[in-house]
């Protein structure tokens, strides 16, 4: 199955000028679906993680599942002020001005070993920010995983020696 099928090109989205990489047909085929969590998971086989971080919003969809597959907790990082417990934070730079991300001060505990799931690689800001949370509280990162990697932004660059799986790459 090329799942590059079920991935639909939007121009001008969310601002003119970028196009949009849309995962709704892949989540709306449970056969693509189930052939992506495969490949996913497929690299993690005896790497004992035991937290799965979704990132806000489209990396919650495939984190639950990999959480599930992994028998590994679930962990959601989200916008500012949408989690009810204490959280700790981390900014990251955007094209103008900075965006910063929330965790509970719970959700990880020192040594866990932890998967990042997003959606999407592409400057790697986000992803950068959520490595520093996971840090913050002592967490191991073991491998950060996406849908895709929008390799010709550099994303990469930013992550250091992390262990990167995409299961697209454009
Ligand atoms: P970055 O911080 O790496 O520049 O951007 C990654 C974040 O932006 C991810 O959370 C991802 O959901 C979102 N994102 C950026 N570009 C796209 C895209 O083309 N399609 C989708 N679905 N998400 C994107």
């Amino acid at each position: 199955m090329n799942l590059e099928n079920y991935i639909r090109d939007i121009q001008d989205f969310p601002k003119p000028g970028i196009g949009f990489k849309d995962i709704t047909p892949l989540l709306s085929n449970p056969e693509a679906t189930s052939a992506c969590l495969e490949l996913l998971a497929s690299t993690l086989a005896d790497k004992n993680i035991n937290k799965v971080i979704g990132v806000e919003s489209r990396g919650f969809f495939f984190g639950i599942l990999l959480a599930q597959k992994l028998n590994a907790g679930f962990v959601p990082v989200r916008k500012p002020k949408k989690l009810p417990f204490e959280t700790i934070s981390a900014s990251y730079e955007l094209e103008y001005g900075t965006d910063t991300l929330e965790m509970h001060i719970d959700a990880i505990q020192k040594g866990d070993k932890v998967l990042i799931h997003d959606d999407v690689l592409a400057t790697g800001g986000t992803a950068k920010a959520v490595c520093e949370l996971v840090e913050q509280l002592g967490g191991e990162i073991v491998q950060m995983n996406f849908l895709m990697e929008l390799s010709f932004l550099n994303g990469r660059e930013k992550l250091g020696n992390k262990e990167i799986f995409a299961a697209l790459t454009y």
